[in-house]
């Protein structure tokens, strides 16, 4: 059943649509519970396209909804919260999304009387597949966490942690996709060269990496058992292993979720 709460999105960008529109496509909310704004009129209009109701200006937001999703950018985020602390109350709940910008920021922007949650979700909510966490901060209590536990489980899956480890999950999880994105257009090139035309590559690149993740998940083994299961002596895929670990792609990868939540502490 929907929440009858009003959800609020201060910035229609990306991640604000993914998260309104996984929201409002998986029945958590109706559509016109969910207000947004932003300075770019377009913006307003894509989420007008979907049902939402775009309001003019961060305050009329606060004044709409109870729930209200910060998603601007994070150089942004003290502003805005600065600008709409005066109408804030103990009714309202601010959920930042924004990397790197610490709840103690957050408390003192937006004044003492509205709790405040972290979360760091990423853009596969638009399609019910979020790997997201959370964690809580000033006011905020196990009503509050458990809003947030539906919502995010109605778009995919939310862990909570320490404020600490947030950094962590933006270089995983926040950014993940991209790295994933970069990995699926990869395998789709190697499929093109190797003789493949480029929709099917793509599609089965896409599909190895979606069933890869299920296969991870749904038997709880872990990867490295699950690749020696598929790596026969003197076979194919060893030989493609070999090549993979030649050029360090595991380095690689801790390299990127490294360097991104070291972005994410020098945003904080
Ligand atoms: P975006 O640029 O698509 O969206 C930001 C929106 O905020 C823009 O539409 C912009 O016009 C609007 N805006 C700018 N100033 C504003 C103001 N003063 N008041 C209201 N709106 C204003 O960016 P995004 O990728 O959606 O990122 C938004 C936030 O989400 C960031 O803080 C980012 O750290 C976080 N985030 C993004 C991702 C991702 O995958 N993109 C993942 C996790 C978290």
């Amino acid at each position: 059943m929907p929440t009858e709460t009003k959800i609020g999105f201060i910035g229609a960008g990306q991640m604000a649509e993914a998260l309104a529109r996984g929201f409002i496509n998986q029945n958590m909310v109706e559509a016109e519970h969910v207000f947004c704004t932003d300075p770019v009129e377009a913006r307003k209009e894509v989420f007008r396209s979907f049902g939402t109701v775009p309001v003019d200006g961060n305050i009329a937001v606060a004044e709409a909804a109870e729930v209200i999703f910060i998603a601007v950018k994070p150089q942004y985020v003290p502003v805005v919260l600065r600008e709409i602390s005066p109408k804030l109350t103990e009714k309202h709940l601010i959920v930042s999304i924004a990397a790197g910008v610490t709840l103690a920021v957050l408390t003192e922007a937006a004044g003492p009387k509205a709790k405040i949650i972290r979360v760091m979700p990423n853009t596969p909510c638009l399609v019910g597949e979020t790997a997201a966490a959370m964690c809580l901060g000033h006011g905020a209590g196990s009503a509050d966490a458990d809003l947030l536990q539906r919502l995010f489980e109605s778009v995919g899956r939310i862990f909570r942690v320490d404020e600490k480890l947030l950094s962590a999950v933006t270089g995983l999880s926040g950014s993940g996709p991209a790295y994933i994105f970069l990995v699926i257009e990869a395998l789709s090139d190697g499929g093109v060269r190797a003789g493949l035309p480029r929709d099917v590559a793509q599609a089965l690149a896409a599909q190895t990496v979606l069933g890869s993740a299920k296969l991870v998940l749904e038997t709880g083994k872990h990867p490295g058992a699950l690749k020696d299961m598929v790596t026969s002596p003197a076979g194919t895929t060893i030989a493609g292993v070999h090549e993979l670990e030649k050029a360090g792609i595991r380095a690689a990868f801790m390299n990127a979720v490294t360097a991104a939540s070291a972005r994410a502490d020098e945003l904080a």
